[in-house]
């Protein structure tokens, strides 16, 4: 009897209702979905078109936090700027700091520029440098954090959760072959990029970033700082200059002109660009306009 009951128990459990899930940005919802499939319903925090660091805080974020069972974000103090008051109104025990519904991926990863993390006035990476999602690499450990947290929120789809994953990691790994081969032919290049954005990608792929538009990140450069940095571009022989979508494009311009290099429009995350409508496409874009 007791038996019986017991599967009963968790054959509803399985029936019951979906998890509501928050993410900061557009990439963690492509990567929830892959391993909570229709267990999970995602909603995206912060929209491609807007500086990562730099969300817009609209209150109607607040309502969506509230609904939240998980939070999954980004770390490494890329959500410093926008998140924290928004997570303070919605009030929501579930997925508070600390508790099991709030999940930080930057645990999955060994972040980049640790030491050099300044703490200037207005360095936006003062933990260290929080774009790794752009290396692909990265991925697959961003994805199996997220399946650990789901199967522990939700232990009666374990079984579901750790099919997703498997499918998706060799999906992923699939792609990845194919990927780092159409890559090998940019091996070597040098670029210049605006914000400190691309730099897991450029060491994945051994391409050389001779130097940033912003001084230190999140700051402007200066007239003075531009000259410098068109003087160690043509020095260096850069051809590119990796521009994002959202900083202004008059910097990347000036020393475009006077250099010779191409400015490149790269997308900083799924929707950013029209075409990056999914992971893969995302990176996909990075090959084509990188490496032609
Ligand atoms: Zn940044």
């Amino acid at each position: 009897m007791r038996k019986i009951l017991t599967a009963l128990i968790l054959f509803l459990s399985t029936l019951s209702a979906e998890i509501n899930v928050a993410v900061t940005y557009p990439y963690l919802k492509e990567i929830v979905q892959k391993i909570g499939k229709d267990r999970v319903k995602v909603t995206v925090l912060g929209s491609a078109k807007y500086d990562p660091h730099f969300v817009l805080p609209k209150p109607s974020l607040i309502g969506r936090l509230s609904r939240a069972d998980m939070l999954v974000i980004n770390g490494g103090g890329l959500e410093a700027g926008w998140l924290p008051p928004l997570l303070k109104r919605a009030s929501n025990p579930k997925i508070a700091p600390g508790s099991l519904g709030f999940v930080d991926v930057s645990r999955a990863i060994d972040m980049m520029d640790k030491e050099e993390a300044t703490r200037a006035k207005g360095d936006v990476h003062p933990e260290g440098n929080p774009h790794f999602s752009l290396d692909p690499h990265n991925i697959v450990p961003i994805a199996k954090l997220i399946e650990e947290r789901l199967m522990e929120l939700d232990p009666a789809n374990s079984e579901s959760y750790e099919k997703n994953l498997k499918a998706f990691t060799k999906e992923w790994r699939d792609f990845l072959e194919r990927f780092d081969e159409k890559m090998a032919s940019c091996e070597g290049k040098k670029v210049v990029t605006y914000h400190k954005l691309y730099d897991y990608f450029l060491k994945r792929y051994k391409i050389e970033s001779v130097g940033t538009i912003e001084p230190i990140p999140g700051i402007s450069p200066s007239s003075k700082y531009l000259i410098e940095l068109l003087n160690k571009m043509k020095k260096e022989g850069v051809r590119l200059i990796l521009q994002d979508t959202y900083h202004e494009k008059r910097s990347a311009k000036f020393l475009a002109t006077r250099s010779g290099a191409k400015v490149v429009v790269l997308p900083h995350d799924i929707g950013a660009v029209k075409e990056a409508d999914s992971l893969e496409k995302l990176f996909e874009n990075y090959a084509e306009r990188l490496c032609r």
